[in-house]
This record gives C-alpha cells, sequence and structure tokens, in this order.
C-alpha cells in the first residue's frame, strides 16, 4: 500500500491538471533545504508540486549536487512526510542521451534501474541532442531521438512493474543556438515527433520544446544578470495549437524559467498549454542569498573556490558571471558545510523558499490544483 505522504505517479498530476488554466511547478532542489518551505507553501495552498532534479544534478555518483537518487528521493519524502504534504511527484528531469550508442544507453538504464528503486514516480527522457541536422525530412531529423525515447521509455514501463508513472519527452535543445539566435522547435516537428513515439506506443503526458528559454540565469552584453524575455508565447501556442488538431494528448513543460518575470508569467503565460514549469537555478540562488548574510564564512568559501576553479576557463569575464554561471559545482564540494548549517539558517531558508512559493504557485494558477488531482485519486 502506498504510504500517506509518498510520491504520486506523475501521470496522474498531470492528467487531471490537463484542461484546467494552470501550471505545475517542478522545483530542481539542488540543495533539498528548501524542500520543506516548496511543500509547506504547496500545502497552504493547496497546489500540487513536481521536485526533481536533472541527470546532470543527481547521478549514480551523485552529479553536482552530490546527490545519487536514493539520496534526493530520501530528503524529498522526509521533507513532504514532516510537512504533510500529499500530492507530489517526484520526478526526473533531463535523463540526458548525448551520443545514443549502446554504452551509453546501457548506462542510462542503470540510472532509470536505482531511480526506479529510489520510488521515483516521474521520469524526463532527453534525447534532443540526437537530432539529425542532415535528415531529409522532419522525420529523418528526429529519427533517432525517436529511437532512443522509445527504447528507455519500454525500459522505464518493464522496471516500474505495472506502476503508474509520468513521462516527459523532449524536442528541440533547450538553449541551443543558431547563427540567427535560439533554435526554436517548429509546431510540426513536435507533431511528427509525439506522433512517431505514440505509434511505437509511447505517450508521453508533456513534451519539453525550445521555444526561447535557457537553463540557468540570463546575462546582458556586459555579463550582468537581467530578467529572461526571450521565452516565444506565440510559439509556444501554435505547438499546443498544432498538437491539439492533430489530437495528440501531451501538455507542454516549460523548462528554464528562472528570471522570468512572474507577473509576465501569470498574465501571459498560455497555462494549460504549457502544464508543467520547471525552476532550478532560482532555488539555489535562495539558499545562496540566506547564506550570504548568515553565513558569512562560508559564502566567501563558496565564492573563492568557485573563481579559483573557473576563473582560468573564463578569460574576459567577470567575476560576477563566472560565479553566477559556476556556484553550482560548489554544492557537492561544500556538501557537508552547506548540510551542516544551524538552525537559525534553515529557517531563513525555509522561509525564503515557502514565500517564494506563494508567489509562483500563484503566478502558475496552481492555487487548488492539489484537491483536482485529490478527487480523482
Ligand atoms: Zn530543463
Amino acid at each position: 500500500m502506498k504510504k500517506k505522504y509518498a510520491p504520486l505517479a506523475g501521470s496522474l498530476i498531470l492528467n487531471r491538471i490537463t484542461g484546467h488554466n494552470a501550471i505545475v511547478m517542478a522545483a530542481n532542489t539542488r540543495i533539498a533545504t528548501v524542500a520543506e518551505g516548496i511543500f509547506q507553501a504547496a500545502k497552504d495552498t493547496d497546489s500540487a508540486v513536481f521536485m526533481e532534479l536533472a541527470r546532470s544534478e543527481s547521478d549514480l555518483s551523485g552529479g553536482y549536487t552530490g546527490l545519487v537518487p536514493k539520496d534526493f528521493a530520501d530528503r524529498m519524502k522526509q521533507a513532504a512526510a514532516r510537512v504533510k504534504f500529499d500530492v507530489w511527484a517526484l520526478h526526473a528531469d533531463h535523463i540526458t542521451i548525448k551520443k545514443g550508442d549502446a554504452a551509453e544507453i546501457e548506462g542510462t538504464k542503470k540510472l532509470i534501474d536505482a531511480q526506479a528503486d529510489a520510488g521515483f514516480t516521474s521520469f524526463a527522457i532527453d534525447a534532443s541532442h540526437l537530432f539529425n541536422f542532415a535528415g531529409k525530412s522532419v522525420r529523418e531529423e528526429l529519427a533517432e531521438n525517436i529511437r532512443v525515447t522509445t527504447e528507455l521509455a519500454g525500459h522505464i514501463w518493464s522496471r516500474m512493474k505495472g506502476e503508474e508513472f509520468g513521462l516527459e519527452v523532449e524536442v528541440g535543445e533547450i538553449g541551443r543556438k543558431g547563427e540567427g539566435g535560439l533554435i526554436l522547435t517548429k509546431p510540426d516537428e513536435a507533431v511528427a515527433f509525439i506522433r512517431a513515439l505514440n505509434e511505437n506506443d509511447v505517450f508521453p503526458n508533456v513534451l519539453a520544446i525550445a521555444n526561447g528559454s535557457t537553463h540557468g540565469h540570463t546575462y546582458d552584453a556586459d555579463g550582468n544578470i537581467v530578467a529572461q524575455l526571450s521565452i516565444d508565447i506565440p510559439q509556444t501556442k501554435a505547438i499546443a495549437s498544432a498538437l491539439r488538431v492533430h489530437n495528440l494528448k501531451v501538455g507542454i513543460a516549460q523548462h528554464g524559467i528562472t528570471g522570468t518575470p512572474r507577473e509576465l508569467i501569470n498574465l501571459h503565460f498560455p497555462k494549460g498549454d504549457i502544464i508543467k514549469g520547471n525552476v532550478g537555478t532560482f532555488w539555489q540562488d535562495v539558499v545562496f542569498d540566506v547564506f550570504k548574510v548568515y553565513e558569512p564564512a562560508l559564502y566567501r568559501s563558496i565564492q573563492d573556490w568557485t573563481l579559483e576553479k573557473y576563473r582560468p576557463q573564463n578569460p574576459g569575464k567577470k567575476d560576477q558571471q563566472i560565479f553566477d554561471s559556476n556556484c553550482k559545482f560548489a554544492i557537492r564540494e561544500f556538501f557537508k558545510e552547506i548540510y551542516a548549517v544551524g538552525d537559525e539558517t534553515s529557517a531563513a531558508i525555509r522561509s525564503r523558499a515557502y514565500a517564494e512559493s506563494l508567489v509562483f504557485f500563484r503566478a502558475f494558477g496552481a492555487y487548488g490544483t492539489a484537491s483536482l488531482v485529490r478527487k480523482n485519486l
């Protein structure tokens, strides 16, 4: 029997959200301390939520967060149980495949096995890097992505032994730049991709597309962090509408939300077309921001380590940008110190995470979505 506050299948949440004017927040909690505040806000606003880490953040050797899948899963389950919150999914974000050869596929299956054993209830296969630019048709361009996604989805299915799970797939590498700037997914690519997967008996709940966002911070020409205003809303709507016209039942996952003003999300995002919204770097910033005041010595050490290590690889860049882009790699290096901070620091992190989550859930139209899901269980 399912434990009371254990994660739900991602599909149960995503299917229920479909048709409503809402986006489910998926938080990449690279530093797990933020999770309790996020869950508490989810509970108080009745918002469904996903907790996730990507392969780069958490793999069999810990990724750059220092958390193997079981560590991450245990910390999220403990946080949900402490808060007593029940409508959430444990999601494997960006299970990225870059070459698609046999060795990489085998290694990926081992990661999926560990995630399934740890109790993950949702998975994102990202084979978008396997785009064949020499392909003569959309189908040819996407052939490798389709092949690898199908094989790995089959592996997840057999590994979950009849348990339901959420499935996300990806077409169009997020943040990839060509000569004319960011390369965006076209509606016919999204349609061809999902149709081919459906023909192979793979039915994803959400599709991640390249629609103008990048992961992490957005910078101006001088290396200063600026608001991200590049998400192409008309293109996103066009893709969602093309999928609907072709009767393909899949929502859109918006990646790389950090830096996008929440008033813009609140008023202008096509909620219901986009049903899952990933927020990652933002939560790491919350922790480091608290450290600046509560743990100045630790923050200083993190700064020094990051700059010393990454300055030589980034000639001509300002220290601030080098730090902002690479401080994520310090999480593993300072793992012990980060998780050993005192109660006052933890309380400040929890409260900041709580307050920021309220604003995200509101902007995403997520209030009340937890009850929607519960009604259907
Ligand atoms: Zn992403």
